[in-house]
């Protein structure tokens, strides 16, 4: 009986230290970090969805790596985001994004629609945690906005740079693109076998799913639908 009672007193300190722990994630917005409906509802819905200017903290993540020198953009002109993600396992994560001013209250509500939906997104991190390097972001199946960048393969500066496009889900959403020589780029690298759309697999975004229609009704254009290239993972403003 007492063996049973300590036990019993194990499992709830343990579940309580855990409520906590989910608490403090909230409340810090540790992005990445998996937590209840439970505690997100302790915590509140609602706060789990918003944008705001920069927090120190945040710039501290992003200079020198997202946000480098004559950026295109002024730290004014961007906006932190955050929202609640479904991975496709069903579990809720933490996700933030950087993007800019203008299309802020486009990825709060679209975000709040995808979560609604259990619309699958692995991870939602700032791709500072990659050091701002696109091509392991994107490995990481890492959701992402602003990163000041050029176009793959040219000068010209990307609608990333600008923090007016966002990639969904990416390796499975890759971008490639045939040469003329029949050799195709793929990015990321990884992604090859899921540029055959025909086949079906986990985190897959095709035209006229939820996430495909929200953006374009909010005014986004995919980069699915370009001719030269496709890039399944891209919406742009
Ligand atoms: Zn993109």
């Amino acid at each position: 009986m007492r063996r049973l009672l300590t036990l019993l007193l194990a499992v709830m300190l343990a579940s309580a230290v855990s409520a906590q722990t989910a608490q403090q994630a909230l409340r810090e917005w540790k992005a990445g970090t998996r937590v209840s409906l439970k505690a997100v509802e302790e915590y509140g819905l609602e706060r789990c969805f918003a944008s705001e200017e920069i927090p120190e903290s945040v710039y501290r993540r992003m200079r020198g790596r997202s946000f480098k020198e004559g950026t295109a953009v002024r730290r004014a002109d961007l906006r932190y985001v955050r929202v609640l993600h479904y991975d496709d396992g069903g579990h809720i994560l933490l996700g933030e994004l950087v993007c800019n001013r203008m299309i802020a209250a486009d990825l709060v509500e679209i975000f709040r629609k995808l979560f609604d939906a259990r619309y699958p997104i692995e991870r939602m991190v700032l791709i500072d945690d990659y050091n701002a390097d696109d091509e392991l972001s994107m490995r990481a199946n890492n959701t992402s906005a602003f990163c000041y960048r050029a176009v793959a393969g040219s000068r010209k500066l990307s609608a990333h740079s600008r923090g007016m496009a966002v990639d969904i889900n990416p390796l499975y959403n890759p971008y490639y693109r045939d040469r003329k020589d029949g050799t195709r780029q793929v990015r990321p690298a990884t992604a090859a076998g899921y540029c055959d759309r025909s086949k079906p697999f986990a985190y897959k975004l095709t035209r006229g799913d939820l996430c495909h229609r929200l953006f374009t009704q909010h005014g986004f254009r995919w980069g699915g639908s370009w001719r030269s290239c496709k890039d399944f993972q891209h919406f742009e403003k």
